[in-house]
């Protein structure tokens, strides 16, 4: 049932202690990094003084500017020979970040990635087929190595060539997959073309999904399609990558592993601590790695406090599933709206197929709001006033949910681009 039992279901007070030990270690760490030292003698904090996760909150908050800004070195605390990986964060826009491990840090990391896998029924016997990509990202490398530990018969098939994923899929009967969500939906339309049934033909039983933020109904599509259970697995790469929360068979929020981390959900304006079920910032301080501390990361992540134990057993809190993200939230005429209201709503709508994009334009200082949504192609066949009929609900559903209503426009399926890594949702011209 547990993959550390007493770890995983330790006494809370327990819990404590073992984090305070933890974070004195971490502090004494952060420390030795360039970035820290100057920011505990610039705003007159002694390390040592920070004893407990209560004390913490005389530290400012690291952003990911400043990770940006301290590359390359300026957050390593332990000799460079110490290191034996690194992982980064894309640079496409603008400077990468990146993130330094230890052997020991990678060993830990590992079994953090077990613990998650085990909790979401993952096993020795499984094939698993990891279809995210391997490199700077941590999605690959970070679940392989999980995986593996667990003894699962683990296939690094990385991300992309749809028919090669196909092809394993039916070969291997893999029993659990890793995948991002828009491209679990995505590869149906293919499998579909190559003449296979996902629930027929394959063997799935466990999904984790990963590393894009989606909507309940989502999850239960994709469970839908492929005639399976749906897991919701959260990670970043600043703070190790995938398994940093996870869910269990219970499937109400993703016990954040609280041995590797401390915890705080703020209101991202005045960064005091949300009640518990309000949604807020996840900040994270890692007290369980040596090559890179962060005290107080401030994720950008949107989620709340799942309040009550878990019938799991396990005491690590859990957060509800990922709201969006603090700098995705769109402002159109004066309304504020995040994209996952766009997609809980067309997810839930029936005839409605796998990709959609939201397209944000100005005409004459006047913005529009166009949705295209792909639809089932057996829609367009039948007639037209169906079509019509099927139009004006998702507009009318999409206004009561953000409050304004966009021109909707109906595809066939294929006609938006579709990505092999995360999707982009919203292409927003105004700006241009
Ligand atoms: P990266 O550092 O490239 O792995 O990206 C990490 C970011 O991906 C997180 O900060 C989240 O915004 C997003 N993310 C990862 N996993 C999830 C998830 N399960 N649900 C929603 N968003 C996620
Ligand atoms: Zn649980």
């Amino acid at each position: 049932m547990y993959w550390e039992k007493q770890l995983e279901t330790i006494p809370r007070e327990e819990l404590s202690l073992l984090q305070a030990e933890r974070l004195q270690k971490t502090m004494a760490n952060a420390q030795k990094t360039n970035f820290y030292r100057r920011l505990f003698s610039r705003h007159k904090i002694d390390p040592e003084k920070i004893k407990s996760p209560e004390d913490l909150t005389v530290i400012p908050p690291t952003t990911k500017a400043d990770l940006r800004e301290g590359f390359p070195f300026d957050f390593l605390a332990v000799p460079l020979e110490e290191v034996v990986r690194l992982h980064s964060s894309s640079g496409t826009t603008g400077t990468p970040t990146v993130i330094y491990y230890t052997a020991e840090d990678l060993d830990r990391w590992t079994n953090q990635v077990a613990r998650s896998l085990y909790a979401a029924g993952v096993r020795k016997n499984d094939v698993f087929q990891n279809m995210m990509s391997y490199g700077l990202f941590t999605g690959g490398l970070g679940m392989h190595y999980g995986a593996e530990r667990i003894g699962a018969l683990t296939i690094p098939i990385g991300a992309g060539n749809s028919k090669r994923q196909i092809w394993f899929l039916k070969f291997f009967q893999s029993t659990t997959i890793h995948i991002i969500p828009s491209y679990a939906l995505f590869l149906t339309q293919l499998i579909k073309a190559e003449g296979l049934d996902p629930r027929r033909d394959f063997n799935i039983r466990t999904i984790l999904l990963g590393s894009e933020p989606h909507s309940e109904e989502t999850r239960r599509r994709v469970e839908e399609i492929y005639g399976a259970k749906a897991y919701n697995s959260y990670g970043l790469s600043e703070v190790n990558g995938p398994g940093v929360a996870f869910e269990c068979a219970f499937q109400e929020g993703m016990h954040l592993w609280e041995d590797y981390y401390i915890l705080e959900i703020v209101n991202p304006h005045t960064l005091s601590p949300v009640p518990p079920g309000e949604v807020g910032e996840i900040v994270l301080t890692t007290i369980y790695r040596d090559a890179t501390p962060l005290l107080r990361y401030r994720t950008g992540d949107l989620a709340s406090l799942v309040e009550g134990p878990c019938p799991c057993g396990r005491v690590h809190r859990r957060i509800s599933r990922i709201q969006g993200r603090t700098d995705d939230m769109l402002i159109f005429r004066g309304v504020n709206i995040f994209p996952m209201q766009i997609e809980k709503v067309l997810m839930s709508t029936p005839g409605v197929d796998t990709n959609y994009r939201v397209i944000l334009e100005r005409e004459d200082y006047q913005d529009k709001m166009i949705v295209e949504v792909e639809i089932k192609p057996e829609l367009f066949l039948g007639d037209l006033q169906k079509l019509a009929r099927l139009r004006e609900r998702i507009q009318s559903e999409l206004r009561s949910e953000i409050l304004v209503t966009p021109e909707v426009v109906l595809l066939e399926p294929g006609s938006i681009p579709a990505s092999e890594g995360k999707a982009q949702r919203v292409i927003d011209r105004r700006q241009l």
